[in-house]
């Protein structure tokens, strides 16, 4: 503690801390909202309000870096369902993108949704830019623009032609060539748009519309394409790159083998809570309701990617939850290509990744610490303010039971989206506590948080490195090349 003389507002005692190393018991001592100390059981100094975590885990807040903010639900339901899943931080994707009713430059879009935050949002918040083929001219003016306000990662689209969101080659190499220039890290969805185009086109003009045409249209290797197209033009520009929503085996093993090349170039990878768990039969099962770009796969990539976050070939796991109501989601059964890609889940990721990861034995717990808490917070430049339990750090925190059951029920979610795919689904472990800075989001699964109540998060560029990586600066990427 800074001043061991002045009494802590809150410890967090008998737990067992977990950090992405390991568990050990440790207490928490909190002042304003920050984490002062973390010390062994029983060093803790006297506090207004100690809070008995015995026989539980206490991990930091989790971090949610992939969400849609701006369909059906928007941040004030977002975050509640959120924090009461143990999510302390959201990262939203906001883009001037008309299909998603945007109006504008993205610096007015980016602008509206912090003002919407400040005034709704029950947790923290940040922003990625996200990038269509409109905001192209703009872009030198608008990334340093966004750079400046903290927002420093930008997405844009290999695929979607038809709705004005896909870049084509020379453009991606544009957008990467000012990202870079600006510190920044571009995010990409993987998928090749003129192939998925192609398979679409043809199956619509055999009337072949059904649920399960949508996964038929986007095969694996489509996105496997993708993703190594643009890590190569990405390591060529120096840019660092991100990988979202990974969905296939073989961009798996792609990664892999592009590691094992020894690019001085960044390159992490995402997957989300549905490629782990869920695969395409729920296309035939829920109709369009199971639609999701890249579609869900097969047991075998369940498999893989479940493999990769545990030897670490993906850094991080999110929800990227679009939810939608079933009535938006029409046509369920007879058309699947007029249907609104995204799912729900976003008071899921904790626990699905807990129940079907750590209960299941594919990952240890310190891993699910590590993707969803510290690895999401260094790449998207939050760490340590986010993603740790260390002394300085915001007291974000989840008082985590491994025994507590608990049932996904889409209605008590606390959305306006009104299905979940994991309905009916027991979850093995559960949050019990949910703090941020200090100040108790959710108690009991009760939502004791209020609109207002979370900040913006400005951000930092690239810069901070991972652990096992070596600082590099943009300036020794560009002059390093691949
Ligand atoms: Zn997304």
């Amino acid at each position: 503690m800074s001043d061991p003389k002045q009494t802590p507002d809150v410890v967090v005692s008998g737990g067992v801390v977990v950090d992405g190393k390991g568990m050990r018991r440790r207490d928490v001592v909190i002042k304003d909202g920050i984490v002062a100390a973390v010390v062994p059981p029983g060093e803790a100094p006297d506090a207004e309000t100690v809070i008995d975590a015995t026989g539980r885990y206490v991990l930091p807040g989790i971090i949610d870096a992939h969400l849609h903010p701006v369909y059906t639900d928007r941040i004030d339901t977002i975050s509640a369902s959120a924090a009461l899943g143990g999510t302390t931080t959201l990262i939203g994707f906001i883009g001037a993108i008309k299909a998603w009713g945007g109006t504008g430059t993205i610096v007015d879009a980016v602008k509206t949704f912090i003002a919407e935050g400040e005034e709704k949002s029950m947790i923290d918040f940040s922003a990625h830019g996200s990038l269509c083929r409109d905001d192209l001219e703009l872009l030198p003016e608008t990334i340093p623009q966004l750079v400046e306000m903290g927002i420093t990662s930008f997405k844009g689209f290999m695929a979607y032609r038809k709705r004005g969101m896909m870049l084509d080659d020379p453009e991606l190499l544009q957008v990467l060539e000012i990202v870079a220039a600006n510190g920044g890290l571009f995010q990409v969805h993987a998928e090749n748009g003129s192939l998925l185009d192609h398979l679409q086109d043809e199956f619509i003009a055999q009337g072949k519309t059904t649920p399960e045409y949508h996964s038929l249209s986007a095969p694996n290797l489509a996105e496997t394409e993708a993703v190594m197209r643009i890590a190569t033009f990405a390591s060529t520009v120096g840019c660092p790159l991100y990988l979202v929503h990974l969905s296939a085996r073989q961009s798996v093993d792609l990664v892999r083998l592009w590691r094992s090349w020894g690019s001085s170039t960044p390159l992490y990878t995402e997957t989300c809570i549905h490629y782990l768990t869920l695969k395409n039969e729920e296309l035939r099962k829920r109709g369009s309701l199971a639609k999701v770009g890249p579609p869900l796969r097969e047991q075998e990539d369940l498999d893989a990617l479940w493999q990769g976050v545990a030897d670490g070939v993906i850094e991080v796991v999110s929800t990227d939850y679009a939810g939608h109501t079933q009535e938006k989601k029409e046509p369920i059964w007879d058309d699947v290509f007029k249907s609104p890609s995204g799912l729900p889940g976003i008071g899921n990721l904790l626990s699905i990744v807990f129940d079907a990861g750590v209960n299941e034995g594919r990952i240890t717990l310190p891993k699910l610490v590590e993707v969803l808490c510290e690895a999401p917070a260094k790449i998207f430049g939050m760490y340590p303010r986010k993603g740790t339990l260390s002394p300085g750090s915001d007291a974000d925190l989840v008082v985590f039971d491994p025994t507590a059951k608990h049932v996904i029920r889409a209605a008590e979610q606390g959305l306006k989206t009104d299905y979940s795919m994991w309905e009916g689904r027991e979850c093995v472990g559960a949050p019990t506590l949910v703090m941020q800075r200090g100040a108790v989001l959710v108690e009991d699964g009760e939502l004791k948080a209020n609109p207002g109540q979370g900040v913006f998060l400005p951000r930092e560029g690239q810069g901070v490195s991972l652990p096992g990586e070596s600082q590099t600066t943009n300036e020794t990427r560009r002059t390093q090349g691949g």
